[in-house]
């Protein structure tokens, strides 16, 4: 039994002498083609993205890539499903931020009415 990742794509069945672990981002790609195995998920960049993009409407397309010729990493397409904008650094949506920086505006100038 590995030790459990902090991801909410991360699935482990240990019950009753199961031993299944997947990845529900890589699973549910078609167009993956190569293996997913655990230890991809010591270098994949998908638990970082979830908790520190600005996003508010970020849908993650993973597939597992070989790098370098020998070394298999998860590779990350980000959309802005609001916005419709696939996202360059997947930890930042302008739309987004501008959005909520427009509401945080609000928020002050209502407040000062107060
Ligand atoms: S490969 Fe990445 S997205 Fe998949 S379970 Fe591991 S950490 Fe999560
Ligand atoms: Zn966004």
């Amino acid at each position: 039994m590995s030790k459990p990742v902090d991801c909410p794509y991360y699935f482990a069945d240990y019950f009753r002498g199961r031993d299944v672990e997947k990845c529900r981002l890589i699973e549910r790609n078609p167009e993956n083609r190569r293996p997913w195995h655990r230890s991809l998920c010591n270098s994949c960049p998908v638990p970082g993205i979830l908790k520190r993009s600005t996003c508010r409407h970020l849908a993650l397309e993973g597939s597992v890539e070989r790098k370098l010729g020998i070394l298999d990493r998860v590779s990350v397409f980000a959309v802005c499903t609001e916005h419709i904008d696939e996202l360059r650094d997947p930890t930042r949506c302008p739309a987004c931020e501008a959005e909520a920086a427009k509401e945080r505006a609000a928020q002050e100038q209502a407040a000062t009415k107060l």
